[in-house]
């Protein structure tokens, strides 16, 4: 019954909608009869009231806990209840702050006879407070400042599921509250909440999302289409101690997550060895789902490249170049001075080569071509046949301006160990379709706000959160970047701008 309207446009209203819906089916069946009679009691009692009270009360009638309040025109009692849930304790429904001592100012008289009251009692349950009264002519009456359902007060359900549905956690959102006296549910209540209501909905949205987005899949391999795809991995800290890793697979042609899963270091040998684990794990289940995947696109991961030589032979699988790019130019940065201008260069170069040479073996030649370029040699001759740089012919000043190099000085040695590199090269072909996995480092920036590294989590909790900051993801992928050019991701643009040289 909650997040129905107006909902964090982080999250997508998927979730919400699924809150509400299970939620109340879970929770407004068994306590239907109870509102129906609490409800006919009030409509006695409220009619009195609009009789005999003066205007000014009128305010009061209408905070009346929206269990009590008639419904005019509607005689169905199960209709009745849907739309009162619907209206009544809704996420979208205006909240207020309220002193508490400006409240008691509302119950100084009786709200049926108008006269002082007499004894009055407040209790309170979480963010709820309940108000009790008897007049002196012994009537009596209870105010909520909110539904409850079985007894739960919904504004508890509501803040509970704004804290982690917003990615924050109860420790920061009590510190704020605390401050101003703020009341909320407490801690015991708000983990009770989460673990009954709030995780199993956030599943649900999860695996609803899941296979709706894996049944297009498969619809898209029944009729003769592949997909491909990008992994890559999320710990939770690095190297050796992370305790969780998210895997995740991303959908090369939409940019939604398709497959995310959450490992922890019991279901590894080790903390480095969790990303295999992910990997294959989250691969397979794509596979035994019917989804036709052709490129896989990683980072160079040494175990990521030696599970996609066995297991899956018929698969393509590509290379990140912006990992490989990284890996070239921080390899030689520190080691000569000489080579400094040229770092840049290098990355902008190796980025071209990959991306220019349309699928095939091209690349080699085109990033090889630098050790020419950087002694200021545009042309030259290879087993008997001339070759030139790709890019336009310098003009005097240009030429005489640029710092080449001496072709046996130590700084081009060193470079020259770099573009030859023997595993470089090799890998080179598993680089040129140009694929990326950036969209998956957004990402993991955007998990960030739900799952901050630097907290602990509990697996089940930490699971929701990832869920959550996939939906999120994938409910707004479309509306941040539409374009999968090279200027998309802002590393790229500000680390490597055009032109090459
Ligand atoms: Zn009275
Ligand atoms: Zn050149």
């Amino acid at each position: 019954f909650i997040f129905y309207r107006n909902v964090p446009t982080s999250v997508g209203k998927v979730i919400f909608v699924r809150a509400k819906h299970r939620l109340q089916t879970f929770a407004f069946k068994e306590t239907a009869p109870k509102r129906v009679a609490l409800r006919s009691t009030l409509e006695k009692g409220s009619a009195v009231a609009s009789e005999t009270l003066d205007t000014s009360l009128s305010s009061i009638e209408a905070a009346y806990d929206s269990t009590f309040l008639p419904l005019s025109g509607s005689t169905s009692s199960s209709s009745d209840v849907s739309v009162t849930a619907d209206q009544q304790g809704d996420w979208s429904e205006r909240k207020w702050i309220v002193n508490e001592s400006a409240l008691m100012e509302l119950f100084t008289t009786c709200h049926t006879c108008g006269v002082a009251i007499e004894e009055k009692t407040t209790v309170s349950n979480g963010s709820m407070i309940k108000v009790e009264w008897t007049c002196l002519n012994q009537h009596k009456g209870m105010w909520r400042s909110c539904p409850e359902v079985r007894g739960m007060p919904e504004n508890n359900l509501v803040s509970s599921a704004a804290i982690i549905f917003t990615g924050t956690t109860e420790t920061e959102i009590k510190e704020w509250a605390d401050l101003i006296n703020l009341q909320l549910p407490k801690k015991t209540s708000y983990y009770a909440l989460q673990s009954t209501y709030l995780i199993p909905v956030v599943h649900q949205a999860y695996t609803d999302m899941q296979e709706l987005i894996l049944s297009e899949l498969q619809e898209t391999a029944c009729s003769g289409g592949h997909t491909d795809i990008g992994g890559d991995a999320r710990s939770d800290s690095p190297g050796y101690s992370a305790k969780y890793t998210t895997y995740s697979f991303m959908d090369d042609l939409t940019k939604k997550i398709i497959m995310s899963d959450l490992i922890q270091v019991s279901e590894a040998s080790s903390s480095p060895t969790m990303e295999a684990v992910g990997f294959r794990r989250g691969l397979d289940c794509l596979l035994d789902s019917g989804v036709c995947v052709d490129v896989v696109t990683t980072d160079r991961h040494p175990s990521i490249q030696k599970i996609m030589r066995e297991p899956y032979p018929n698969l393509r699988h590509q290379f990140d170049p912006w990992h490989v790019a990284k890996g070239i130019i921080s390899s030689k940065k520190k080691e000569n001075q000489d080579l400094q201008p040229w770092v840049k260069s290098l990355g902008n170069h190796f980025w071209w080569s990959c991306s220019s040479c349309g699928g095939d073996e091209k690349v080699e030649r085109r990033w090889t071509s630098i050790l020419h370029h950087v002694c200021g040699i545009h042309r030259w001759e290879d087993d008997g046949q001339e070759y030139q740089c790709y890019h336009e012919d310098l003009d005097e000043e240009q030429q005489r301006r640029k710092k080449w190099l001496a072709n046996d000085c130590s700084a081009y040695n060193a470079l020259k160990a770099v573009v030859l590199d023997k595993y470089l090269l090799k890998d080179l072909n598993q680089l040129t379709l140009f694929k990326h996995t950036g969209g998956l480092e957004v990402f993991h920036s955007s998990m960030l706000k739900y799952a901050e590294k630097r907290r602990h989590y509990s697996y089940v909790t930490m699971q929701a959160r990832i869920q959550l900051s996939v939906l999120d993801h994938n409910h707004n992928v479309g509306r941040q970047h539409d374009s999968t050019e090279f200027g998309e991701y802002s590393r790229y643009s500000t680390s490597w701008p055009l032109p090459l040289f």
